[in-house]
């Protein structure tokens, strides 16, 4: 018989792990929910995601039934333990003989907005036209645009709360990373308080770690990447970095920032913090990489300037053949690059034309 009623108190029950379970709910008899929102909240999700139409018969403090909304004999019922805020499921028909439906009731814009926060968070600019067909494909279920929408909504809203609530955190971060490694350099620049409060407005923020500043010192070779990128999420910004290279010849992270742009100035700050923290004194034994980013080729002609610069050859790549992709000039690039002698240069340079 599939289904039954439990009564005994003593046995050992399995217990639902709301972290690892969440994402494809299973149930039995007698399980265990550490509330009764976490048991609503695994059985619509499981419904949700096989496509089943279940509705909620009875919603109290103490008890919740969940039946079919199609009719068939499936049901899950919970009652809330004595002296207890936990669930247990007592009757259960795990049986659906009705149809997948097409009509999902239990989907509404928070449990998308969930759902999908990552993927909103990484791609904040998606349209909703797009984001609804996504979401129709996965869930294979009746959503309005609309829904859609508003869960975006959501989703933005919190993920920008969050971000909100870590800037704030930024100085006790500092502090203990401060705190639990001396030696090392972490320096967060505000904007001066706004009149009338005290509010301070983020501007960057420097990280250069204890060890990895010995371990610079210990193994790694005088060879130093440096380049920047657009950071997504509501704020952007542009973490710039600064990476050499171990004795295996593997990348090896020194120090990176979060400016407010890549320009000579955010450059410059950098690279006056990087100079002192590596001990750059005389900086002709150094050689830099970089992308050609014009705030970085001046700031490195004021702050390491007897030290040779070299630019990625990727880069180059990418930026002079953009329209001209292929093996062969990818080859010819670095056949160039590589060229230890000034006609083997040209040779390659030829080809390249
Ligand atoms: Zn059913």
């Amino acid at each position: 018989m599939a289904w039954s009623s439990c009564d005994e108190e003593e046995m050992q029950y399995p217990e639902f792990n709301e972290v690892t379970y969440m994402k494809d709910p299973q149930f039995s008899l007698g399980m265990l929910f550490s509330s009764g929102a976490i048991f609503r909240k695994a059985v619509r999700q499981h419904a949700i995601l096989h496509q089943r139409g279940i509705r909620l018969k009875k919603n109290l403090k103490e008890k919740i039934k969940w039946i079919c909304a199609d009719g068939c004999s499936w049901k899950c019922y919970g009652i809330q333990q004595q002296r207890s805020t936990s669930f247990q499921i007592k009757t259960l028909y795990n049986h659906h003989t009705c149809n997948p439906t097409w009509i999902q009731k239990q989907v509404n814009s928070t449990w998308i907005a969930e759902a999908y926060e990552n993927e909103i968070r990484m791609n904040p600019t998606c349209p909703v036209k797009a984001f609804h067909s996504r979401v129709v494909n996965d869930l294979k279920c009746n959503i309005n645009q609309s829904m859609i929408y508003r869960a975006m909504k959501k989703a933005k809203d919190n993920i920008l709360g969050k971000h909100e609530e870590e800037f704030g955190k930024l100085y006790l971060y500092a502090n203990e990373l401060k705190r639990s490694m001396p030696l090392s350099t972490i320096k967060l620049m505000t904007d001066p308080p706004e009149t009338g409060t005290n509010r301070r407005r983020f501007k960057r923020f420097y990280v250069c770690l204890e060890p990895l500043k010995e371990g610079f010192g210990e193994g790694c070779r005088p060879l130093i990447g440096l380049d920047g990128c657009h950071l997504r999420g509501p704020f952007g910004g542009i973490l710039l970095t600064a990476v050499a290279t171990d004795p295996n010849d593997g990348i090896y992270p020194v120090a990176w920032a979060q400016v407010e742009a890549e320009n000579n100035d955010s450059w410059d700050w950098f690279l006056s913090l990087l100079k002192t923290d590596l001990r750059i004194e005389n900086s002709g034994s150094f050689t830099f990489i970089s992308d050609r980013q014009k705030g970085l080729v001046n700031a490195l002609e004021k702050q390491v300037p007897s030290s040779e610069h070299r630019f990625c050859v990727m880069h180059l790549y990418r930026n002079l053949w953009h329209g001209n992709r292929g093996i062969g000039i990818r080859k010819a690039s670095w056949f160039a690059a590589r060229s230890t002698t000034e006609f083997t240069f040209k040779k390659h340079m030829d080809i390249l034309k």
